[in-house]
């Protein structure tokens, strides 16, 4: 689906936006499922997610606040699954691949300076 400026307006306005928004959003759920389709549209701070729900129908369109992280978790890798509570289909750690999302200039700058404090911190 596709976001108008408006939503994309909306998604790039909340407080520490973690991601740069693309007009083009693709489901991130297993191919197949029943329900509406679902992806991240914005992770910001504190601690919040607005996550993405349409029908391919003219039906169902809504930016909607964070559900609930599912709490499943692969044994032994510690990966969560990074979908909501209660998502139909398989968590996101058995799903081909993640989307790769690109950090806003400030995350950016913000991861860089902290691996730039590890690399500070190694011992001699
Ligand atoms: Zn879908
Ligand atoms: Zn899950």
């Amino acid at each position: 689906m596709t976001l108008t400026a408006d939503e994309i307006a909306h998604l790039e306005a909340l407080p520490e936006a973690a991601h740069e928004v693309e007009a083009e959003v693709l489901c991130e759920l297993e191919a197949g499922h029943p329900g509406p389709h679902l992806a991240l549209g914005q992770g910001f701070q504190p601690d919040g997610e607005i996550w993405i729900r349409w029908t391919s129908a003219a039906g169902l369109r809504e930016l909607t606040a964070t559900l609930g992280q599912c709490d499943a978790e692969r044994p032994a890798e510690e990966e969560l699954c990074e979908l909501p509570a209660h998502h139909p289909g398989r968590h996101s750690f058995d799903l081909e691949e993640g989307r790769g999302r690109t950090p806003t200039a400030q995350w950016q700058a913000q991861i860089e300076a902290a691996l730039a404090r590890i690399e500070n911190d190694q011992p001699r």
